[in-house]
């Protein structure tokens, strides 16, 4: 999963913003004619062409998504809000987020973008919410499987709210907890191993600094990462920088 956050203070986001503005003057939910097309070549520069949600490869002709489905009985009013949008791989925004919005109250349902603040998603939207706040990787062999996987878990010691909003989205995506719920033919078991393949090693040397912080374990924790310049994609990479991961095994 990749922090999205800071692409609010990105040169070309900011630029398609400017140009957003232009066409649109007005506020966006009272336009019907969207301009999301203008923020994909700095969503995919941003990301590095990878998906947010799942880290899989995120092509040129994949969809923005919008975080709320803007179906007629959903956000019709966000069609257009550039705040609604979202880079995704096809595989998540069309085969498992579709148009599902959970909601923690859903008859707290906004029908209108006043009442939006009321709303509590049961959904991480990583353009707004903190996901290390939210979430850590572990890398586990799964029970029904016997597949060893890189899976998202919820984070440990958060409250019972943020862990409800995590696991939903954890389920909702199909990129773990694979054991612990009826869902296993819905978790990406391929896109989860390879993930577990090309992290594994770089997590064994994180494990050794951080549990003895010696210079030496810093400077080979550096090294394993320079090895393979193509996890600096990833948005893994900052979980496991930061020490929130798990093995295991
Ligand atoms: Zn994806």
């Amino acid at each position: 999963m990749i922090n999205m956050r800071p692409i609010y203070l990105d040169a070309s986001f900011q630029k398609a913003l400017q140009k957003f503005h232009k066409k649109l003057p007005q506020e966006c939910y009272e336009t019907t004619d969207c301009e999301w097309s203008l923020f994909k070549k700095a969503f995919l520069k941003f990301s590095k062409y990878k998906c947010p949600i799942c880290e899989d490869r995120v092509r040129r002709y994949d969809d923005i998504d919008h975080f709320r489905p803007k179906e007629e009985a959903l956000y019709p009013f966000l069609k257009c809000c550039y705040q609604n949008y979202i880079v995704m791989c096809s595989e998540c925004n069309r085969f498992y987020k579709k148009s599902n919005f959970p909601l923690l109250n859903p008859t707290q349902k906004a029908t209108s973008v006043v009442e939006l603040k009321n709303e509590k998603p049961l959904l991480v939207n990583p353009m707004h919410d903190d996901i290390f706040e939210l979430f850590q990787l572990e890398f586990i062999v799964s029970n029904k499987n016997n597949k060893k996987m890189l899976v998202v878990a919820p984070k440990d010691g958060i409250d019972d709210e943020s862990r409800q909003k995590a696991q939903a989205t954890i389920e909702l995506y199909g990129i773990g907890n694979c054991d612990d719920n009826d869902k296993i033919d819905d978790c990406r078991i391929d896109l989860l191993e390879n993930h577990y393949d090309q992290f594994i090693e770089l997590a064994k040397r994180a494990k050794k600094y951080f549990e003895d912080k010696t210079e030496r374990n810093r400077v080979l924790l550096g090294k394993k990462i320079k090895e393979k310049p193509s996890l600096e994609k990833y948005g893994f990479v900052e979980f496991i920088k930061k020490g929130q991961f798990k093995i295991a095994i």
